[in-house]
This record gives structure tokens, C-alpha cells and sequence, in this order.
């Protein structure tokens, strides 16, 4: 049941910032041994089937801040590697407004093949690379990167940057700090527009509070991430955020 490809994609691991940036979302893109679970291309490329710009946003705040990004290959609506496998939203059956019959009446085996194909190697991916660093003793701050859709069932949504935790609010404290005091053209909030109530904390939770590794979760409306002009000013916010919160924190400061 192992899929041929691996789920787990790691990019400058090398780089000598502290900050390990992970996308679970990163890709629409549905393993061949799926099928289109019958949906149409549009729904496939719609956000219920991954975070649109997440990736772009992470490769940018990666390269402004020297540090490293992780990501999952394939699309959430194969599994969701933000969820443990018990969730039921870790393969859901309707998204949105949107029905997903490929995902309708598995058996514990099926479901337990997508455990097995996606989530764990995802998970075990992404502990062996926090392992590595702990043990070559490398400062480590765990962010990760999600977008979210400017209109959720029908109704539009002010709130451009959501700064998300769960029981360790360290990084988010001080990033919401230093957004209030850089001052903002962005909207920025604290866990909106989802709660840890949602269930969206799962890799902060595993990886990051586990760990002891100073952790958030950031979230941007998909509007703000086209590639350019659009996205340059998201990035650049977002890393003097981090930024400066880092060394507020005592966490090893990449600035440069
Ligand atoms: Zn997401």
C-alpha cells in the first residue's frame, strides 16, 4: 500500500536559519494509485484541495530568513496530513460545498492504506528532520504555512493574516506584539479564522509542543499570495514578524 512516490518533500535543509517552515498542505496535486476521487478539474484545483500560494509563501519567508521548508506532495483530499489519523477530517467526504465521492464509504482498509501511504512517512519525515537538528544541537522554531479562501460559504472574510497556537503561545505572543508595534496594512489577528476548537493545531501539537519547539501556525487569505507584487509585501511582513519575535523570544535571531 506504500505509495510510489514519497510524500515528503524537504528543501534547504542546509540553511543556517532556525526556522523549519511546513506546508501540508501545499499541493493539489492527488497520487495516481486515486484516481480524481470524481471530481472535476475545477474542484481539483479549488482550495478544498490544497492551500493555493501556501508554498510560494513558504519558499519566501524560507529565503528571507535563511531557513528550511518541508513539505507534503500531494493534495489534503488524500489525506490531511493536519489531522491524526482518528480525525474524520483527515479524509473527508464533503469539503465546503463540494462533494468528494471518492472519499464516500471506505473501508478500514482503505483508509488505513492512506495512513500508511501518506500520513505516516509525512510524519516520520518530518520528526527524523526535527531529530537531525536536535541532535547536531541547531536552534529550532517550527512555522507552519497555510492560506485560506476569501469567501467561505458565501461570506467573506476580513481577516488577511491569522496568527495561530494551541497551549504554547510564546512565538504567537510575540509576533502579535510586533505586528501592533510595526503597525499594519494587513489585518492580522489571533487564531482567525480557525481555533484550535477546529482542529487545525495537529502538527504544532505532534511536532512542536512534544518537542518543546517554540511553534505557530500562520494562516494568509489566498488572495494576498499572487506571485509578485502581490506576495513580495506578504513575505516581507510576515519575516520581520518572525523576525523580530524571534529575538524578542531569545530564539536564535536569523536576522540579517
Ligand atoms: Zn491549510
Amino acid at each position: 500500500v506504500v505509495l510510489r512516490e514519497s510524500p515528503i518533500a524537504i528543501e534547504r535543509e542546509g540553511a543556517p536559519g532556525a526556522v523549519v517552515f511546513v506546508c501540508e498542505h501545499a499541493s493539489c496535486r492527488l497520487p495516481e494509485e486515486l484516481g480524481t476521487l470524481g471530481l472535476d478539474d475545477r474542484a481539483l484545483r479549488s482550495h478544498i484541495a490544497w492551500d493555493i500560494g501556501a508554498l510560494d509563501l513558504a519558499r519566501g519567508l524560507a529565503d528571507a530568513v535563511d531557513g528550511t521548508v518541508c513539505y507534503q506532495r500531494f493534495s489534503r483530499l488524500a489525506y490531511d496530513c493536519n489531522r491524526p489519523p482518528e480525525a474524520s477530517s483527515a479524509i473527508v467526504g464533503r469539503s465546503e460545498t463540494y462533494d468528494i465521492p471518492g472519499n464516500q464509504g471506505l473501508d478500514p482498509a482503505q483508509r488505513s492504506a492512506r495512513v500508511k501511504g501518506i500520513y505516516l512517512p509525512f510524519r516520520d519525515g518530518l520528526a527524523a528532520l526535527l531529530e537531525r537538528r536536535q541532535a547536531a544541537a541547531r536552534a529550532t522554531v517550527l512555522v507552519t504555512v497555510h492560506s485560506f479562501t476569501p469567501v467561505y460559504f458565501g461570506t467573506p472574510r476580513q481577516v488577511e493574516i491569522g496568527i495561530l497556537h494551541d497551549s504554547d503561545t510564546r512565538l504567537a505572543d510575540a509576533m502579535l506584539a510586533e505586528a501592533q508595534q510595526m503597525g499594519s496594512s494587513f489585518v492580522v489577528r489571533r487564531n482567525e479564522p480557525y481555533a484550535p476548537t477546529d482542529g487545525v493545531t495537529h502538527t504544532l501539537v505532534e511536532h512542536g509542543i512534544k518537542r518543546g519547539i517554540p511553534n505557530v501556525m500562520i494562516e494568509v487569505r489566498n488572495d494576498l499570495l499572487v506571485k509578485g507584487a502581490m506576495l513580495d509585501p506578504v513575505v516581507e511582513y510576515i519575516s520581520n514578524m518572525l523576525n523580530g519575535a524571534m529575538s524578542n523570544t531569545g530564539s536564535s535571531s536569523v536576522r540579517r
